[in-house]
């Protein structure tokens, strides 16, 4: 499959580059040529084919010249060796829970595809890769899980000091070996302001290898678009109209869902379910596209104000705005509606939602007001115990901390501090 910048169209590159470059030279965000559909009898018998083989044959078009069959089978088995289950919830709908991996965020599916990915194309390269992240919370840990013991792939992670949970600091700061935290004293929006400049750098770019691996890198992108398959596996007995309400930052998550659509997967509708970030929202009411500063809310890995991935949903529905509003619809809820759509759905289902899948719940609450005949899945894109604070203080109740989670808590943080630009400079070039 070859790649081009959403800038150019007519300048491609590999999937190996487009991985290792992260973005285009241009600064464009790379989309894949052409999505070929996969099979009918795919979809018909998806149900009998097991999360490994459902994986190979969606992702094997996007990646088949750069990485061969067998290290593809070997780096999925890696990379999906949890569960992706679906929960009832009400009758008509149900929540996929994501949260099952080593960090408990639903980036660990894409973090750990892409250092995979990274480490084989970093096999026959004589220098050391350096990924460069900035984290408002759970890419960090997620980054640093993925690419821990990675050959040939160096991991630098900058945080706000103070500004994340201790759950998250501690994700990210005591891994060690090739991973490294970089403690800024300011804010996110200073973190990812040093990684830009990092970027555009003259002499880090002769010296270092550099590469980012938030969700415009494709590698950290597509294989996001299993999880939707997953669902569709359990739900398509259920009904034949199936729409997903997806908790939406950067819109990473979601797009990687209408490449499965793209697919061939039947799907009736999307709903980009948003805090009061609601650039989307507003955009498919109004047709205008205008960027906000972020605000800070209780779902706060959705606290952005420009999502990167917007450009490459547009694109998808060929930038058509009513083929885009046929397939998506967008809402947005206020910290108070999440509060109390956690506590609707513990008291009525039982269940323990997180910030962001109450989010989710609402916007699918919201759209079948409409649409009462379809079947509705929120994604469940964190575990509740990483916002214990607000699901503690809105439920009055007690967390058990799963295994992985207790783990870290003992360990100890290992940080550089830096307050300015050169002193993270000093560092890629000197270490
Ligand atoms: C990153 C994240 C999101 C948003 O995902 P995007 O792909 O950026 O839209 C939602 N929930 C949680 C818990 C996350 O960590």
């Amino acid at each position: 499959m070859r790649y081009y910048s959403l800038n150019n169209p007519k300048q491609t590159t590999s999937f190996k580059e487009a991985v290792v470059q992260g973005i285009a030279p241009d600064r464009g965000l790379y989309v894949p040529e052409r999505i070929s559909k996969l099979t009918d009898s795919f979809f018909q018998n998806i149900d009998e084919l097991s999360q490994h083989e459902i994986a190979f044959q969606a992702i094997h078009q996007f990646v088949q010249e750069d990485i061969p069959d067998s290290t593809l089978k070997e780096i999925l088995e890696k990379v999906l060796d949890f569960e992706f289950p679906v929960i009832p919830i009400e009758e008509n709908i149900s929540t996929l829970e994501l949260f099952h991996g080593p960090t408990m965020a639903f980036k660990d599916v894409g973090a750990r595809f892409m250092a995979n990915c990274l480490g084989h194309f970093s096999q026959d390269r004589s220098s050391e890769v350096t990924v460069l992240v900035a984290t408002s919370g759970d890419t960090g840990g997620a980054v640093a899980n993925g690419f821990l013991g990675v050959e040939g792939v160096r991991v630098v992670i900058l945080y706000p000091s103070g500004k994340v949970s201790e759950i998250q600091e501690k994700q990210l700061t005591t891994l060690g070996q090739n991973i490294v935290a970089m403690e800024v004293d300011g804010t996110f929006d200073d973190c990812q302001r040093m990684v830009k400049t990092a970027f555009l750098d003259a002499e880090l770019k002769e010296n270092r290898k550099l590469t980012s691996a938030n969700s415009i890198n494709v590698a950290r992108w597509l294989p996001q678009l299993f999880y939707f398959l997953f669902a569709y596996k359990t739900l398509k007995s259920k009904s034949n109209e199936i729409v997903f309400s997806v908790p939406s930052g950067n819109f990473g998550n979601i797009c990687a869902g209408m490449v499965a659509q793209k697919l061939g997967m039947p799907v009736n509708h999307f709903l980009a379910s948003t805090n009061v970030n609601d650039v989307v929202p507003k955009f498919m009411k109004k047709g205008e596209y205008i960027p906000q500063p972020s605000v800070a809310t209780i779902s706060n890995a959705m606290d952005v104000g420009d999502p990167s991935n917007f450009v490459r949903i547009q694109h998808l529905y060929g930038n058509d705005f009513e083929n885009l509003q046929e397939n998506l619809s967008s809402y947005s809820f206020t910290d108070e509606e999440t509060k109390e759509a956690i506590l609707h759905v513990y008291e009525n289902f039982g269940y323990v939602a997180d910030p962001h899948g109450a989010v989710g719940y609402l916007g699918l609450k919201k759209y079948q007001q409409k649409h009462p005949n379809t079947h509705g899945v929120f994604l469940e894109t964190a575990h509740p115990v990483k916002f214990l604070d607000v699901v503690k203080e809105t439920l009055n109740i007690e967390i058990d901390i799963p295994p992985q989670i207790e783990q870290v808590l003992g360990k100890t943080k290992q940080s550089i501090k830096i307050c300015a630009y050169e002193q993270l400079k000093t560092f890629l070039l000197d270490s």
